[in-house]
């Protein structure tokens, strides 16, 4: 595989998402296997050695579930032409028709990696790697995630030598250029949850136009899929540590989930913030849209949200 078909195939990864359904298991195991690379780490790993790491990406990152399912990219990016099993067909015959379960993979030590022209080319252009990581990144996670998963997997920002032309291209994805000013005149320039709203001259300091359904899942660039936020409560949203639930019938209210936890004053008024209505936006037809909405509770929001 050349640099072309490498990139075209993170691409494809993004591309496949059945209906908003969050399946960042490849993307992770893929971002894992980019770290060790640029650790010069052996190319080939056993299962085993890499299944703890994964499910605790998956349970910090990815969306909640019940079960986590590493060994499932580690066994299927292979049809996406970016992983080689060298023992795959052996594994085949054993397995008969049902599918590589975890313990399969323990118990016969099977390795898994980067196929050889791959791992090549990107331990010859460590740009490449960067590319490749934001490539990912962009087009599995909003921007709230993306220190935390370098981090994890020892990808760290200050690694990536230079800006490459196409890392700036990467980040510069398709977005309405109004989205943002439309979001934030509906909720009267300030957060939503908080009415922050400082200025310094004309400008709004730490005011995003945060997206409920992920711009990277689909979620438009539409106001009902919209909120103006403080930085704060908009990292809050995307990591899921709150959320929101429909309350009477029009407005919303805020959800706090019982995962977060903290001493601060900050902490304390989060948690005292569950239940508060959200400010409504100027015209009803802007208020949150329900389908985006159901969307971030399923697909986001952390375990239960805080009753008491
Ligand atoms: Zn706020």
């Amino acid at each position: 595989m050349n640099r072309e078909g490498f990139l075209k195939a993170l691409d494809s990864l993004n591309v496949w998402k059945r209906g908003g359904v969050r399946a960042p298991h490849k993307p992770l195991l893929l971002l894992l296997t980019l770290g060790r690379l640029s650790r010069d780490e052996n190319r080939l790993v056993r299962y085993e050695e890499v299944e703890a790491r994964m499910r605790r990406l998956l349970e910090r990152f990815g969306p909640p579930r019940k079960a986590t399912h590493p060994e499932f990219p580690f066994w299927h990016l292979q049809t996406d032409g970016l992983w080689e099993i060298p023992d795959a067909d052996k594994l085949h015959k054993r397995k008969g028709g049902s599918s590589v379960s975890a313990s399969m993979l323990r118990k016969l030590g099977v390795l898994g990696g980067l196929p050889n022209s791959v791992d090549q080319l990107l331990r010859r252009d460590p740009e490449l790697i960067e590319t490749a990581v934001v490539t990912l990144l962009n087009g599995h996670f909003p921007d709230s995630f993306h220190t935390s998963i370098r981090d994890a997997v020892g990808l760290s920002e200050s690694m990536a030598l230079e800006t490459p032309a196409a890392y700036t291209a990467a980040r510069r994805r398709k977005r309405d250029p109004n989205f943002r000013r439309a979001v934030l005149t509906a909720y009267e320039r300030r957060c939503a949850i908080c009415d922050f709203d400082i200025r310094l001259d004309d400008d709004l300091l730490g005011l995003d136009a945060a997206h409920i359904q992920w711009h990277a899942y689909g979620g438009p660039d539409r106001v009902p899929n919209g909120l103006a936020l403080c930085k704060l409560h908009h990292h809050a949203l995307d990591r899921g540590a709150i959320g929101l639930a429909r309350a009477g019938s029009r407005g919303f209210e805020l959800l706090v989930s019982q995962e977060i936890s903290g001493t601060s004053e900050a902490f304390r008024e989060l948690v005292d913030a569950k239940g508060r209505a959200l400010r409504e936006p100027q015209e009803p037809s802007q208020q949150p849209d329900s389908v985006f909405v159901a969307w971030h509770r399923r697909e986001v929001f952390r375990g239960e949200p805080r009753t008491a």
